[in-house]
């Protein structure tokens, strides 16, 4: 039993969305009860306590869109004529990293943002991977590290046709092997999606493939659409169908499916998007970072599209792309009354949504039965803090580095800025040791 009291508790729950002087009592995995601190500290005297010191308690952030591979990019420089355009972005930096990954490699990219998840409060996290010579085996690594630094994860692996029929194989194998894994663990720590890089490199042969090994597996999809024009342009000339028409036409898209970025996509398929209740992740920095254009996230939103909110490998802080969204929108439409509720329902509403579709728990509530994903935050503020300035206070004041305790189903995984058993500078010391391998290979 565990009582961490003495905070200012943000609940994220409608019906009690703050406590001034609050208490959160944990018993094994999930929330036991939330309520004031000397009600919680008397009626369980002999729990563990961990005094907030009056600091924020809240629930830790969720991130729907990571690529956890891409870590080995950071600092890495190829040299050459820089990407003009997404589609060279792709060919020139990511198709050339991800195949030169190892198994090992696999591993250790995921040791810096782990720990930078960690350290920002990032709890639940949905990862899309991709190593193409490297297929067999990979999700079953970043398993491993995703168990050893105790964040609750989904899964999958990016099948696609661009490296040859043998790896588009490879990748639905992978996915299935993962997925069987998953189902015998029945644990909501670790669970999977199918992974389809985009429509633009899956022919139909391939995605016949994926739809009947899916729809056998009993999981849905992970899959970027429409992200840059590239895929709208394959779509249209190769099928006669816009992206998202065509991932419909072979039945993608449902309530168990992901459909990352979605950015150039008519009115039609929005309301497409609607109708198959198909989950939509934004990803406003990376968007940014590879001009793809702006995404209609807030149209989205206005449909009743379920839009929740990734990082895309970018950064491992979700409070980075939170502050990115409510500024790209505003600074896109020229209009500065736009994009001030849409992050916050994105992030702490819908983002919640999203990975209770893939777990039996629940998570992202400070509330009785949902899994105990909690973290402190070091953050007083200049100003009130409560329910109803505190996205406020996000938005221009706390950083993913201001949190400062993190407890994931129950069990504390970092306490005031330190890991618990984790031996940090020896990962990180061996994470740059096989990127700088990686680099020279390249
Ligand atoms: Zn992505």
């Amino acid at each position: 039993m565990l009582v961490i009291g003495n905070g200012k508790i943000i609940t994220r729950d409608v019906a009690c969305p703050f406590i001034e002087d609050g208490a959160v009592a944990v018993e094994g995995k999930l929330i036991k009860e939330v309520g004031d601190t000397s009600v919680l500290r008397a009626k369980y005297p002999h729990a563990e306590y961990i005094d907030a010191h009056g600091r924020l308690v809240m629930p830790g952030f969720i991130n729907t869109h990571m690529h956890y591979y891409s870590t080995f990019a950071r600092g890495m420089n190829l040299g050459g004529k820089p990407a003009t355009t997404f589609g060279e972005v792709l060919s020139g930096l990511w198709w050339r990293l991800d195949k030169q990954l190892t198994l090992e490699d696999v591993y250790y990219s995921c040791i810096g943002p782990m720990i930078d998840e960690i350290r920002s409060g990032v709890t639940s996290v949905i990862d899309h991977h991709a190593s193409p010579f490297a297929v067999e085996g990979s999700l079953f690594k970043i398993a491993e590290t995703a168990k050893l630094f105790g964040i609750r994860s989904n899964l999958c692996y990016e099948t696609s046709d661009r490296d040859g029929e043998q790896i588009a194989a490879a990748g639905i194998k992978e996915n299935i092997d993962f997925a069987k894994y998953c189902k015998e663990q029945n644990d909501d720590m670790i669970g999977s999606l199918f992974g389809m890089h985009a429509q633009m490199t899956i022919g139909g042969k391939t995605m016949n493939k994926c739809v009947e090994a899916a729809s056998a597996a009993g999981i849905g999809f992970h899959v970027h659409a429409a992200e840059g024009i590239e895929d709208v342009i394959d779509a249209v000339s190769k099928y006669g169908l816009r992206v998202i028409e065509r991932l419909h036409k072979y039945g993608v898209l449902s309530e168990k499916s992901i459909a990352v970025h979605c950015i150039h996509i008519t009115e039609e398929e929005m309301d497409m998007l609607k109708e198959s209740g198909v989950a939509v992740v934004h990803n406003p920095q990376s968007n940014m970072g590879n001009a793809v254009g702006v995404s209609p996230a807030l149209d989205m939103l206005k449909k009743g599209v379920l839009v929740g909110m990734g990082t895309d490998g970018y950064a491992a802080d979700v409070l980075e792309s939170f502050k990115t969204a409510a500024i790209l929108h505003k600074h896109a439409r020229a209009i500065p009354s736009v994009a001030w509720a849409e992050p916050p329902a994105m992030l702490f509403e819908n983002n919640k949504k999203i990975m209770e579709r893939f777990i039996k728990g629940k998570v992202g509530t400070l509330a009785k039965d949902h899994y105990a994903d909690i973290i402190i935050v070091d953050y007083k503020g200049p100003t009130p803090v409560n329910a109803n300035t505190i996205n406020s206070h996000i938005l221009f004041g706390i950083t993913g580095r201001h949190v400062d305790t993190t407890i994931i189903n129950g069990k504390i995984i970092m306490q005031d800025r330190m890991l618990l058993n984790i031996d940090e500078e020896a990962l990180m010391a061996k994470s740059r040791e096989l990127a700088q391998k990686l680099w020279d290979r390249i």
